[in-house]
């Protein structure tokens, strides 16, 4: 009796060394990505760390006075799809990615406030990144992710509200599938002076209320299972991602910050 129990310590510790690197493995992500600046986590680190679960409150906050309304429920007009007419769904006040490719601004904007409301599907379908898989691209680059993150282990820098590949959210404020969430960015563009960067794109999120990107620098433009960079551009359309889930979007709105470069 007491043989076993002087052992025991050590069987757990046993167990945990042998389990431990299994249960890692099983977490969704990456182990042989680059490293990120800095040199702590790779991208798309299954090992990194998910961000703590609060509790968010949506806003659906109508368009201030100034802001420029892209989609108040009704059509599309004011998206293009390449070089036709944007051909996602809009029905009872809100537009449903269908499967015919990413949608962008006609307009081009740069820094701005930009307000927009999604849902998930409310029939959860597939996992991880495969689940309500979407993306705001700002000036058509920097990804802001949209995804189902609600109990849907998916690596931290993928998660909702994310830059993907880049950063995860200070917190997870993610509703259920089907309920709307709110994001408000404020974002500001990159500077850049005969082809080099002086001054990173930034951001800053709230979603559902609840702050979760504060002024974080763009490491460069969105990219997947590589490390982000940066190429010369000017003011550019932003662009919603068609990932191949049926994800919703309405009440979409801009204020343009930087209105000498955007207009
Ligand atoms: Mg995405």
């Amino acid at each position: 009796m007491s043989l076993r129990i002087q052992f025991l310590p050590r069987l757990l510790l046993l167990l945990v060394v042998v389990f431990c690197p299994v249960i890692m493995a099983q977490r969704p992500g990456y182990t042989d990505t680059p490293f990120l600046p800095g040199g702590k986590w790779r991208v798309h680190d299954s090992a990194r760390p998910y961000p703590r679960i609060v509790q968010g409150t949506p806003l659906f906050t109508a368009p201030p006075k100034d802001a420029t309304v892209l989609f108040d429920g009704k059509n599309l007009d004011s998206f293009a799809s390449g070089n036709g007419k944007a051909k996602w769904v809009v029905r009872n006040g809100y537009v449903e990615v269908n499967g015919t490719g990413d949608i962008g601004t006609r307009q081009s904007f740069g820094s701005c406030q930009l307000h927009l409301e999604w849902a998930t599907p409310a029939k959860v379908k597939g996992k991880s990144q495969g689940r309500g898989n979407s993306g705001v691209f700002l000036m058509g680059r920097y990804e802001l992710q949209v995804l189902d993150s609600y109990k849907n282990p998916a690596y931290s820098d993928g998660q909702a509200a994310s830059l993907y590949g880049q950063q995860p959210p200070l917190v997870n404020a993610s509703m259920p599938p089907g309920e709307w969430q709110s994001y408000d960015i404020f974002f500001t563009a990159p500077k850049f002076s005969l082809g080099k960067l002086q001054a990173p794109a930034r951001i800053t999120v709230l979603h559902n209320g609840i702050l979760v990107q504060n002024n974080v620098a763009f490491i460069g433009a969105t990219k997947h299972r590589a490390v982000a960079t940066y190429a010369e551009h000017g003011a550019a359309p932003f662009r919603l991602q068609d990932h191949g889930n049926p994800v919703r979007y309405r009440n979409i709105w801009i204020r343009p910050t930087d209105t000498k470069k955007t207009r």
